[in-house]
C-alpha cells in the first residue's frame, strides 16, 4: 500500500503533499510497465492533479477491480473452484489484457492453488500468450516476467509428468 506521508511528492506536479490536502494514494496495482495505467501504480497524487489527468477514470476503475479480485474471499481457484485459504499457495495471473474482446480477457486476475495450475485447460494458451506479450514488449517489467516464467515452468512440468 502506498502510505501517504507528509513530504511525499505528487507524481503529476512533483510538488510535496502537505498535511490537510486531499490526496489519492495507490498501492502497486499495475505490474506491467508497458501499461499506461502503471503511471498510477504505487504512487500518491494531489486530488486535484489526479482528477485533471485524462486517465484518472480508467485508473480508478482498474484499481477497484484489483482490490476486489484480491480480497481473500474472492481468491477462488480457477481449477478446483475452492477458496484458497493459504496465501502462500496462491498463484494469480494478474492483468493479462485490457482488450475485452480477447479470448483471455476473462482470465484477468484468475487465481490458482499453485499445484493445480498444470491441470488448467487454458494453461498452454495463456503461456503462449504471455511469451508473445513479453516478446513484443506489450508486457514489460519484472512482475510480468515472473508471470510468464511461472506459466512456462508449469507447462514444462506438465509435459514432463505426462
Ligand atoms: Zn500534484
Ligand atoms: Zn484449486
Amino acid at each position: 500500500m502506498a502510505i501517504f506521508a507528509e513530504g511525499m511528492t505528487c507524481r503529476i506536479c512533483e510538488r510535496p503533499l502537505m498535511n490537510g490536502q486531499s490526496v489519492r494514494a495507490f498501492s502497486p496495482f499495475v505490474a506491467n510497465e508497458a501499461d499506461s495505467l502503471s503511471f498510477f501504480s504505487d504512487a500518491v497524487f494531489h486530488e486535484e492533479c489526479f482528477c485533471r489527468h485524462p486517465l484518472s477514470g480508467d485508473a480508478e476503475s482498474r484499481y477497484k477491480i484489483v482490490l476486489d479480485r484480491y480480497k481473500p474471499a474472492n481468491r477462488v481457484c480457477a481449477v478446483c473452484n475452492q477458496l484458497i485459504s493459504d496465501p502462500d499457495n496462491v498463484f494469480s495471473l494478474g492483468h493479462l489484457t485490457s482488450d475485452e474482446t480477447h479470448a483471455l480477457h476473462r482470465y484477468n486476475y484468475a487465481h490458482f492453488h499453485r499445484p493445480w495450475i498444470g491441470q488448467w485447460p487454458q494453461l498452454a494458451q495463456v503461456a503462449e500468450f504471455a511469451a508473445a506479450q513479453m516478446e513484443s514488449g506489450a508486457w514489460r517489467g519484472s512482475g510480468m516476467q515472473i508471470t510468464a516464467d511461472a506459466l512456462r515452468t508449469a507447462m514444462i512440468d506438465r509435459e514432463t509428468s505426462q
